[in-house]
Protein backbone atom coordinates (compact mmCIF):
# COMPACT_ATOMS: atom_id res chain seq x y z
CA UNK A 1 0.00 0.00 0.00
CA UNK A 2 1.22 3.17 -1.10
CA UNK A 3 0.46 5.10 1.52
CA UNK A 4 1.71 3.49 3.80
CA UNK A 5 5.47 3.02 2.46
CA UNK A 6 5.25 6.68 2.29
CA UNK A 7 4.00 7.28 6.07
CA UNK A 8 6.99 4.45 6.93
CA UNK A 9 9.12 6.38 5.51
CA UNK A 10 8.38 9.73 6.31
CA UNK A 11 8.09 8.98 9.95
CA UNK A 12 9.61 4.90 10.59
CA UNK A 13 13.38 5.24 12.35
CA UNK A 14 15.19 1.64 12.57
CA UNK A 15 16.44 0.92 15.80
CA UNK A 16 19.67 -1.40 16.67
CA UNK A 17 18.27 -5.14 16.87
CA UNK A 18 16.28 -4.87 13.44
CA UNK A 19 13.29 -2.64 14.69
CA UNK A 20 11.52 -0.34 13.73
CA UNK A 21 9.69 2.58 15.31
CA UNK A 22 6.51 3.80 13.71
CA UNK A 23 4.85 4.68 16.83
CA UNK A 24 4.33 7.81 16.37
CA UNK A 25 0.84 6.48 14.18
CA UNK A 26 0.55 2.71 14.46
CA UNK A 27 1.40 1.67 17.52
CA UNK A 28 1.91 4.01 20.53
CA UNK A 29 0.44 7.35 19.29
CA UNK A 30 -2.55 6.02 16.57
CA UNK A 31 -3.44 7.85 13.57
CA UNK A 32 -7.14 6.45 13.67
CA UNK A 33 -8.05 8.19 10.38
CA UNK A 34 -5.16 6.65 8.64
CA UNK A 35 -5.45 3.20 10.58
CA UNK A 36 -8.98 3.57 9.39
CA UNK A 37 -7.43 3.70 5.57
CA UNK A 38 -5.08 0.08 6.83
CA UNK A 39 -8.48 -1.36 7.74
CA UNK A 40 -10.06 -0.66 4.77
CA UNK A 41 -7.63 -2.82 2.91
CA UNK A 42 -7.57 -5.39 4.95
CA UNK A 43 -11.69 -5.70 4.93
CA UNK A 44 -11.21 -5.37 0.75
CA UNK A 45 -8.64 -8.64 0.28
CA UNK A 46 -10.61 -10.66 2.94
CA UNK A 47 -14.38 -9.53 2.13
CA UNK A 48 -15.44 -12.77 0.83
CA UNK A 49 -13.55 -14.80 3.39
CA UNK A 50 -16.92 -15.30 5.37
CA UNK A 51 -14.70 -13.77 8.63
CA UNK A 52 -16.72 -14.50 11.98
CA UNK A 53 -13.96 -13.29 14.48
CA UNK A 54 -10.86 -11.19 14.37
CA UNK A 55 -7.98 -12.20 16.54
CA UNK A 56 -5.39 -10.34 17.41
CA UNK A 57 -2.36 -10.51 20.72
CA UNK A 58 -1.79 -7.52 23.03
CA UNK A 59 -0.92 -5.15 23.00
CA UNK A 60 0.05 -3.73 20.03
CA UNK A 61 -1.71 -5.00 17.09
CA UNK A 62 -5.42 -3.84 18.74
CA UNK A 63 -6.02 -0.52 17.22
CA UNK A 64 -5.44 -1.76 13.84
CA UNK A 65 -7.58 -5.18 14.60
CA UNK A 66 -9.76 -3.49 16.16
CA UNK A 67 -10.58 -1.06 13.15
CA UNK A 68 -10.84 -4.35 10.71
CA UNK A 69 -13.51 -5.87 13.37
CA UNK A 70 -15.38 -2.74 12.85
CA UNK A 71 -15.81 -2.73 9.33
CA UNK A 72 -16.54 -6.72 9.25
CA UNK A 73 -19.00 -6.05 11.87
CA UNK A 74 -17.89 -8.86 13.90
CA UNK A 75 -16.58 -9.31 17.49
CA UNK A 76 -11.74 -8.45 18.17
CA UNK A 77 -10.60 -11.58 20.44
CA UNK A 78 -7.38 -10.17 22.05
CA UNK A 79 -4.76 -12.87 23.09
CA UNK A 80 -3.82 -12.47 26.45
CA UNK A 81 0.19 -12.56 27.47
CA UNK A 82 1.52 -13.91 30.45
CA UNK A 83 5.42 -15.00 31.57
CA UNK A 84 4.37 -18.48 33.22
CA UNK A 85 1.96 -21.27 32.40
CA UNK A 86 -0.25 -20.47 35.10
CA UNK A 87 -3.39 -21.36 33.57
CA UNK A 88 -7.02 -22.84 34.31
CA UNK A 89 -8.08 -25.72 31.64
CA UNK A 90 -11.23 -23.10 30.35
CA UNK A 91 -8.27 -21.22 27.91
CA UNK A 92 -6.29 -22.05 24.59
CA UNK A 93 -2.86 -21.24 24.76
CA UNK A 94 0.68 -21.10 22.77
CA UNK A 95 4.15 -20.46 23.45
CA UNK A 96 5.42 -17.63 21.77
CA UNK A 97 8.74 -16.09 21.67
CA UNK A 98 8.73 -12.20 21.33
CA UNK A 99 11.27 -10.62 18.65
CA UNK A 100 10.88 -7.15 20.61
CA UNK A 101 11.22 -8.10 24.39
CA UNK A 102 13.58 -10.88 23.68
CA UNK A 103 11.33 -13.43 26.16
CA UNK A 104 9.03 -16.45 25.99
CA UNK A 105 5.48 -15.41 26.90
CA UNK A 106 2.47 -17.91 27.00
CA UNK A 107 -0.59 -16.30 24.83
CA UNK A 108 -4.25 -17.32 25.60
CA UNK A 109 -7.98 -17.32 24.85
CA UNK A 110 -10.49 -18.37 26.57
CA UNK A 111 -12.17 -21.46 25.10
CA UNK A 112 -15.63 -19.21 26.02
CA UNK A 113 -14.79 -17.05 22.99
CA UNK A 114 -13.46 -19.05 20.40
CA UNK A 115 -15.29 -22.29 18.62
CA UNK A 116 -15.30 -25.00 16.24
CA UNK A 117 -15.94 -23.70 12.76
CA UNK A 118 -15.44 -20.06 13.18
CA UNK A 119 -13.14 -18.32 10.53
CA UNK A 120 -10.62 -16.22 11.88
CA UNK A 121 -8.66 -13.76 10.30
CA UNK A 122 -5.67 -12.76 12.56
CA UNK A 123 -4.50 -9.23 12.56
CA UNK A 124 -1.03 -7.74 14.14
CA UNK A 125 0.96 -4.65 13.67
CA UNK A 126 4.10 -6.61 12.39
CA UNK A 127 4.87 -9.40 11.20
CA UNK A 128 8.54 -10.42 11.35
CA UNK A 129 9.85 -14.19 12.76
CA UNK A 130 5.79 -14.76 12.36
CA UNK A 131 5.95 -16.14 16.41
CA UNK A 132 3.15 -14.32 17.08
CA UNK A 133 1.22 -15.07 14.10
CA UNK A 134 2.40 -19.14 14.60
CA UNK A 135 1.04 -19.42 18.26
CA UNK A 136 -2.05 -17.63 17.39
CA UNK A 137 -3.03 -19.95 14.35
CA UNK A 138 -1.97 -22.38 16.48
CA UNK A 139 -4.86 -21.66 19.03
CA UNK A 140 -7.16 -21.37 16.61
CA UNK A 141 -6.87 -24.71 14.95
CA UNK A 142 -7.11 -26.38 18.96
CA UNK A 143 -10.47 -24.67 18.96
CA UNK A 144 -11.55 -26.53 15.55
CA UNK A 145 -11.42 -23.11 13.34
CA UNK A 146 -10.43 -21.95 10.76
CA UNK A 147 -7.74 -19.30 10.21
CA UNK A 148 -8.40 -17.83 6.98
CA UNK A 149 -5.38 -15.62 7.06
CA UNK A 150 -2.82 -13.23 8.74
CA UNK A 151 -2.97 -9.60 7.63
CA UNK A 152 -0.47 -7.41 8.73
CA UNK A 153 0.33 -3.31 8.46
CA UNK A 154 3.62 -3.90 8.33
CA UNK A 155 5.88 -7.45 7.53
CA UNK A 156 9.75 -7.25 7.43
CA UNK A 157 10.21 -9.42 4.84
CA UNK A 158 13.87 -10.16 5.40
CA UNK A 159 12.95 -12.07 8.42
CA UNK A 160 11.18 -15.98 8.10
CA UNK A 161 7.60 -15.31 9.40
CA UNK A 162 6.13 -14.96 5.71
CA UNK A 163 7.05 -18.09 4.53
CA UNK A 164 6.75 -20.36 7.62
CA UNK A 165 3.10 -19.18 7.74
CA UNK A 166 2.63 -19.72 4.19
CA UNK A 167 4.49 -23.46 4.77
CA UNK A 168 1.16 -24.04 7.17
CA UNK A 169 -1.55 -22.98 4.66
CA UNK A 170 -1.66 -20.01 6.01
CA UNK A 171 -2.91 -16.77 3.40
CA UNK A 172 -0.68 -13.77 4.15
CA UNK A 173 -1.58 -10.47 3.46
CA UNK A 174 0.66 -7.33 4.82
CA UNK A 175 -0.02 -3.99 3.67
CA UNK A 176 3.88 -2.97 3.07
CA UNK A 177 6.29 -5.32 2.72
CA UNK A 178 10.38 -4.27 3.65
CA UNK A 179 12.83 -5.85 1.64
CA UNK A 180 15.75 -4.65 3.56
CA UNK A 181 16.49 -1.84 6.37
CA UNK A 182 19.23 0.01 7.67
CA UNK A 183 19.60 3.30 9.44
CA UNK A 184 20.02 5.24 6.01
CA UNK A 185 18.24 2.99 3.71
CA UNK A 186 14.87 1.01 3.84
CA UNK A 187 13.91 -0.40 0.40
CA UNK A 188 10.37 -2.29 -0.75
CA UNK A 189 9.38 -5.62 -2.04
CA UNK A 190 8.32 -4.18 -5.63
P1 LIG B 1 7.14 -12.07 15.19
O1 LIG B 1 6.39 -12.85 16.22
O2 LIG B 1 6.54 -12.15 13.81
O3 LIG B 1 8.61 -12.35 15.20
O4 LIG B 1 7.03 -10.56 15.63
C1 LIG B 1 5.80 -9.91 15.58
C2 LIG B 1 5.54 -9.15 16.84
O5 LIG B 1 6.71 -8.49 17.32
C3 LIG B 1 4.51 -8.08 16.55
O6 LIG B 1 3.39 -8.37 17.36
C4 LIG B 1 5.16 -6.77 16.95
O7 LIG B 1 4.52 -6.25 18.08
C5 LIG B 1 6.59 -7.08 17.30
N1 LIG B 1 7.55 -6.60 16.29
C6 LIG B 1 8.32 -7.36 15.46
N2 LIG B 1 9.13 -6.60 14.73
C7 LIG B 1 8.90 -5.32 15.08
C8 LIG B 1 9.44 -4.06 14.66
O8 LIG B 1 10.33 -3.95 13.80
N3 LIG B 1 8.93 -2.95 15.26
C9 LIG B 1 7.96 -3.01 16.20
N4 LIG B 1 7.52 -1.85 16.71
N5 LIG B 1 7.42 -4.18 16.64
C10 LIG B 1 7.88 -5.32 16.07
Amino acid sequence: MRQLEEKILKDGKVLEGGILKVDNFLNHQVDVAFLKKLAQEVYDHYKDAGVTKILTVEASGIPLATLVADIFSVNLLIAKKHKSLNISNNVYFSKVFSFTHKQENIIMVSKEYLHSGERVLIVDDFLANGNAGLGLVDIVRQAGAVPVGISCAIEKSFQSGHDLLVKEGIDVFSLARIKSMSENSLEFVK
